[in-house]
């Protein structure tokens, strides 16, 4: 089963800002587990650059855990990334829902996001990019000395789409 998560916020300033480097970015997740409906109130880092083998037999996944609960083994992996470069969210996505990720889920099913840290930021004003930023209650702002405007990135929100 494979979800879509899509973003929305509002940008000020911002030409696009997306996970930088891709490979090391760390997407904090919630699931539930599809057998039996628990939820696990923690968060749990999924990176591209970690897998571990499935229990399965089915190859690789980036996170593979066993449901305390109803013992069944599930993993989830992301998808969709043929170059090692993030989805950016752009100033024409201001405001509207867009795909940034695609989980492929196996007995388990998202529910929670976490921002993070970890983006790279780039300015419409001039060429000035902000590295490894990280939101703080769904929002950042800075000031661009160069293009001599306050930019932002404010009430960033998800939701997880499961794909026909
Ligand atoms: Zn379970």
């Amino acid at each position: 089963m494979k979800f879509d998560l899509q973003i929305k916020g509002d940008l000020e300033n911002v030409q696009e800002f997306v996970p930088s480097p891709l490979e090391t970015f760390e997407w904090h997740m919630k699931f539930k587990c599809a057998g039996c409906g628990e939820e696990k109130d923690t968060y749990r880092v999924i990176s591209l650059n970690d897998t571990s083998g499935t229990k399965l037999g089915r190859g690789e996944a980036h996170l593979v855990e066993t449901c305390q609960f109803c013992r069944h083994a599930n993993n989830a992996s992301i998808v969709g990334f043929e170059k090692a470069v993030g989805i950016p969210y752009t100033e024409s996505d201001d405001g509207t829902f867009k795909t940034v990720c695609t989980f492929d889920c196996r007995g388990l099913e998202p529910t929670g996001f976490r921002f993070g840290g970890g983006y790279r930021i780039a300015s419409s004003k001039s060429k000035t990019v902000f590295n490894d930023v990280t939101f703080e209650d769904n929002e950042w702002t800075d000031y661009d000395e160069e293009g001599k405007e306050s930019i932002s990135v404010l009430n960033l929100e998800y939701r997880f789409v499961r794909r026909k």
